[in-house]
C-alpha cells in the first residue's frame, strides 16, 4: 500500500532543520467522491509514489509531516456555522452531492476535509514560527471554490483562505499575498477577501464564463480592497508564451509594488495540457517559471516565506512530476523533467495579448505598470 510506505517517512521530531515542510498524510485518501470523479485519492497516490522515488523526501532539505484535523473554530474563519454543520451531516448519513453540480462527498469526507484546511494551517505556522523556509500542504479535498456557505468544484472547505484568515489574526500581518494557479478561478478566494487591502488576490485563470462564472478583468475589489483583487482570463488553449508574459509584465510588478510579508499559492496543476478537465495548454516547465518566479519575491521580499496549497490537477500522468519538481524547487535540489506543451493557434495568441492588454489597462488604474 502506497499509504503505508509513505508513512514510514512522516516525521514526528526532527534532529535537523530542513528547508521545506511537505504536509501529508495518507488519510488524505479517505475522501471518496466516486470511482469515475476527477478528484480521486490517485492524485495524492501518484504524487507520493513519485516524492518516493525520486528520493526528495530522504535528501534531507524536504520533512514530510504529518497535519492534525482542524477545529470547528478553525473552519468558522470562513465558513457559516450551518454550513459546516451541514457538511457533516451529509457525511454522518452516508454522504451524496453537496451542491448543484459534482462535488460528492462520502462518509469520511468531513474528517479529511478538516485534515486538510489542517495541513493549510500547519504549514502558514511552520513558516511563520520559522521552522521551515516554505512549507507544500499536499492536500485534498481542495479548497479555493469553496465559500463561506457553499461547496463548489470538488472543495469543501477553503483551505487557502482559511489559512490567510488565520494568519490575518497574527500580530502585524497585513499584506498577505495568494496567487492563484489553478487553471480555474478560484471564486471563493476572491469573494471572501474582495474588500480588504490585507489581502491581494491575483489569478491566473481559462476563460471562466462556463466555470465557475467569476474572474473577469473588471472584477477588482470594493471598498479598501478596491485594487487589490487581479483576475487574468486566458482564452482556452494558451500556452506558456501568454502565460509567461503576464506573469513577467503583470504579476511580479505588482507583487512587487505589494511586498507582501508571505506568498500563499493556489496550486493547481490543471493548467497542464495533459489535464482531462480543464482547457489550457500549458507545460510543466511553464509552472516551474511561474513558480521560481514565486520564490524569487519571496526571498526578495519576505525572508522566503511562501506556502502552496493543494488545489486542482487530474492528470495522472503528470500530477505526481509536477508536484516533486515543485517540491525540488522548493528545497533547492535538482529534479529532471522534461515538457513542452503543443503549439498554440494564431487567433488563440491574439486573443491573449488582448487580454494581456486589457488587464495592465484596468490595472494601472492601482499600479505601476
Ligand atoms: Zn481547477
Amino acid at each position: 500500500m502506497l499509504g503505508e510506505s509513505s508513512a514510514k517517512y512522516i516525521l514526528k521530531g526532527r534532529s535537523r532543520m530542513a528547508k521545506t515542510a511537505v504536509l501529508y498524510t495518507p488519510k488524505y485518501l479517505n475522501h471518496d467522491p466516486g470511482p469515475t470523479h476527477p478528484e480521486s485519492p490517485k492524485r495524492l497516490e501518484a504524487v507520493m509514489e513519485e516524492l518516493n522515488h525520486s528520493g526528495l523526501l530522504e535528501a534531507g532539505e524536504c520533512s514530510l509531516i504529518e497535519p492534525k484535523r482542524a477545529s470547528i473554530d478553525d473552519l468558522k474563519l470562513v465558513h457559516e456555522p450551518d454550513y459546516i454543520q451541514l457538511v457533516e451531516g451529509y457525511c454522518a448519513s452516508g454522504g451524496g452531492l453537496l451542491d448543484l453540480g459534482d462535488t460528492t462527498v462520502s462518509p469520511r469526507s468531513f474528517e479529511t476535509a478538516r485534515l486538510a484546511v489542517g495541513g493549510a494551517l500547519e504549514a502558514v505556522n511552520l513558516v511563520m514560527n520559522k521552522r521551515f523556509e516554505n512549507a507544500f500542504a499536499l492536500v485534498r479535498p481542495p479548497g479555493h471554490h469553496a465559500g463561506p456557505y457553499y461547496a463548489m468544484g470538488f472543495c469543501l472547505f477553503n483551505n487557502i483562505a482559511i489559512a490567510a484568515t488565520h494568519l490575518l489574526k497574527g500580530l502585524n500581518t497585513n499584506r498577505i499575498l495568494i496567487v492563484d494557479i489553478d487553471a480555474h478561478h478560484g471564486n471563493a478566494t476572491q469573494e471572501i477577501f474582495y474588500d480588504t487591502n490585507r489581502v491581494l488576490y491575483i489569478s491566473l485563470h481559462q476563460d471562466p464564463t462556463e466555470f465557475p462564472g467569476t474572474g473577469f478583468i473588471d472584477e477588482t475589489g470594493k471598498g479598501d480592497g478596491l485594487g487589490y483583487t487581479v483576475n487574468i482570463p486566458f482564452p482556452f488553449r494558451i500556452n506558456d508564451q501568454a502565460y509567461l508574459k503576464a506573469v513577467n509584465q503583470i504579476v511580479v510588478p505588482i507583487i512587487q509594488q505589494y511586498r507582501p510579508q508571505i506568498i500563499l499559492v493556489s496550486l493547481g496543476f490543471d493548467g497542464h495540457y495533459t489535464d482531462p478537465i480543464a482547457s489550457l495548454s500549458l507545460s510543466a516547465s511553464c509552472y516551474l517559471e511561474t513558480f521560481s518566479n514565486m520564490l524569487n519575491l519571496a526571498s526578495q521580499f519576505c525572508t522566503g516565506k511562501l506556502v502552496a496549497v493543494l488545489e486542482g490537477g487530474y492528470s495522472l500522468d503528470y500530477i505526481g512530476k509536477m508536484a516533486a519538481a515543485i517540491v525540488a524547487k522548493m528545497a533547492g535540489v535538482s529534479y529532471a523533467l522534461r515538457d513542452k506543451a503543443p503549439a498554440v493557434s494564431g487567433q488563440v495568441r491574439k486573443q491573449a495579448e488582448n487580454v494581456i492588454k486589457e488587464v495592465r489597462t484596468v490595472q494601472s488604474s492601482f499600479w505601476d505598470l
